[in-house]
């Protein structure tokens, strides 16, 4: 498989959305859509669907997380607290880990 420019984001990470209507809003990422190049993030980016009834839901409009754009999120470095670009380095052993672009605080925990 093809390495995917989009892997410096990760399942779980906390991103802050840089640009366009979220801008400035955190959350979790919950999903990547690689082949999309956008990503799930909690909370974010909300949009309301019908749903039809089925025998477990009442159905009605639920709100569900719409794909943000790669380009538009940025990875947030706890100690700088704001979303960053991300840098990375090689530990001894080998391992490549991903380090704030600003501060160098190690982002892999
Ligand atoms: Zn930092």
């Amino acid at each position: 498989m093809a390495k995917h420019k989009s892997s410096k984001i990760r399942k779980g990470d906390t991103v802050e959305v840089i640009s366009g209507k979220n801008r400035g809003r955190r959350g979790k990422v919950i999903k990547l859509l690689k082949k999309k190049d956008r990503v799930l993030v909690e909370r974010v980016n909300l949009v309301k669907r019908h749903q039809k009834p089925t025998k477990t839901t009442q159905g009605g409009i639920v709100e569900k997380e719409s794909g943000i754009h790669i380009s538009n999120i940025a990875l947030v470095c706890s100690k700088c607290d704001r979303g960053v670009k991300v840098a990375y380095k090689f530990h001894a052993g080998g391992e490549k880990v991903r380090i704030c672009g600003r501060c160098g605080e190690e982002l892999d925990v």
